[in-house]
């Protein structure tokens, strides 16, 4: 090995609220492995994601910036930097791999990756077709329209997705909804084999796998609802939805939420059953990568089951979508610097995870990342909790729920947002269109069933100037800044030019 460096492989799984842990005392056994790979590893217990929603929440964990800040999420501007392409410039080789048209190279999430598959066009797809999307249509432009043309029409949500999905399969060969843990992680099997053969002593790697299973809808297997003592299900349902995966829009119309729920948790167990033959695999066949490797397991968001009125995820900011699991397993970490049995208490804004993560590599910051690393807990732990139910909080941003499907980040005067600001003990949240406030006191009400910003009207205000204040920072970027990243830019194209010559996309 000619390299120094340690090797990243995060696993990223959708819609997994954090609640539906074993660790976090859920009843029904649904992640035995990710169980044991936090109390051996370690445990963040409070982790808020900057978006309750797939494209907002992976725009901060890849370029730390919040959401809004900077032109936007989706596709991602040009002057949002990827962890992945300040990876690439530093010798890593990197990989993706995923099925999920919101990360896919419509938005910018091939940029850094020397492999990257998205299950979007398939290689086999016929030239006409690939000519015809890759040069005739902007690709971007094209996908962007079409949830404007969808918006337009005035239809109800589960239509707008079922055209938004018939429109992937028609133009661009997406047959699945997603393609399964099992599929996803056999490719960064053979991606890994690629790898040792080619680089391996020449380069680290970094593998990004993110899995759709949690997300809906669901295709459980009988064995695992089974396995995990879901009682609300009978087997005729089961076998039906099977069959039949838009049923549980069905279930969601009457309210079936303990059947819903079943089925999610289902889908949980499957992902930790895959991520365990996974890590068997890497440690039968790939120890020596493994063992010098760094490990993360992380959420994009949760999932409401109709807490409050409604299901899935969109312009909520409520724990249940914003709290994510996070684990650190790394048996480098483990041996070298004792850094095992750890839990963390103190309170980790996602903006914040690439910055540790270059920090964990020893690699240098990069000057577009606006989040602080964290890997000081990560060495030292927190005893106790330090933070300031006041000042240290973490800002999280959606769009209004009519809005919820309009992503694009050119039209601010549709935009009608909403912003939270979350701290160890508070969560206040404001509606940008009808000023509607409200105060969470998490520590007596975590569940954020009281609205308190009438009896706290000082407090409220103090975290309303700070959103003002937040709103207002992120709508400039200094000059200064904006020429560091220009700079960051240019020496990225440098780099890029002597490590490969175009990414491979599968
Ligand atoms: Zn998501």
């Amino acid at each position: 090995m000619k390299y120094n460096k340690k090797n990243l492989i995060l696993i990223t799984i959708d819609t997994l609220r954090l609640d539906h842990l074993n660790i976090m005392n859920y009843k029904k056994n649904t992640t035995p492995f990710l169980s044991n790979l936090s109390k051996e590893g370690i445990f963040f217990r409070n982790v808020i994601t900057n978006g309750p929603w797939t494209a907002p929440s992976f725009s901060s964990i890849f370029t730390s910036t919040y959401p809004f800040h900077r032109g936007g999420y989706a596709p991602l501007p040009e002057n949002k930097i990827t962890l992945a392409e300040i990876l690439q410039a530093n010798g890593y080789f990197n990989m993706a791999i995923h099925s999920t048209p919101l990360l896919s190279r419509f938005y910018g999430y091939d940029r850094g990756f020397n492999l990257f598959y998205d299950s979007m066009l398939k290689k086999e797809n016929n030239i006409i077709k690939n000519y015809v999307l890759n040069k005739v249509l902007n690709k971007k432009a094209l996908t962007v329209n079409i949830i404007d043309y969808l918006q337009g029409l005035n239809i109800p949500k589960t239509l707008q997705y079922y055209f938004l999905i018939t429109f992937y399969n028609l133009l661009i060969g997406k047959l699945d909804y997603y393609k399964k843990a099992r599929y996803l992680f056999q490719k960064a099997i053979k991606w890994i084999d690629y790898y040792i053969n080619k680089y391996h002593d020449k380069k680290p790697f970094f593998l990004w796998v993110h899995l759709m299973d949690p997300h809906d809808p669901y295709f459980p297997s009988t064995e695992i609802i089974n396995l995990i003592g879901c009682k609300n299900l009978t087997i005729k349902e089961i076998k039906y939805i099977q069959k039949h995966p838009h049923y549980i829009n069905k279930l969601r119309e009457q309210n079936m939420v303990n059947k819903l729920i079943d089925l999610y948790d289902s889908e949980i167990r499957y992902v930790d059953d895959n991520i365990k033959e996974f890590f068997g695999v890497l440690k039968k066949e790939y120890n020596y990568l493994l063992e010098n490797s760094l490990v993360f397991i992380t959420a994009d968001h949760g999932d409401e089951f109709n807490e409050r009125g409604s299901f899935g995820h969109n312009a909520k900011l409520y724990d249940e979508l914003l709290r994510v699991p996070l684990i650190l397993s790394s048996d480098y970490l483990k041996e070298k610097k004792g850094l095992k049995n750890k839990e963390i208490y103190s309170l980790i804004n996602m903006r914040d995870f690439a910055p540790t993560i270059l920090d964990l590599l020893n690699i240098t910051p990069n000057p577009s990342f606006e989040g602080k690393s964290f890997a000081d807990l990560i060495y030292d732990g927190d005893k106790e909790i330090q933070n300031d139910p006041i000042n240290d909080g973490v800002f999280s941003e959606t769009y209004h729920k009519k809005f919820f499907i309009k992503f694009t980040n050119k039209n601010d005067r549709e935009v009608r947002r909403i912003i939270s600001y979350r701290t160890i003990k508070w969560k206040y949240i404001i509606n940008e269109q009808n000023h509607h406030e409200e105060l969470y006191d998490l520590e007596n009400d975590p569940r954020e069933l009281n609205n308190i910003v009438s009896s706290y009207p000082k407090l409220a205000r103090i975290f309303k100037s700070k959103i003002i204040n937040h709103l207002k920072e992120n709508s400039t970027i200094k000059k200064e800044k904006n020429d560091l990243i220009e700079k960051m830019k240019i020496s990225l194209a440098i780099k890029k030019l002597d490590l490969f010559n175009k990414p491979l996309i599968f």
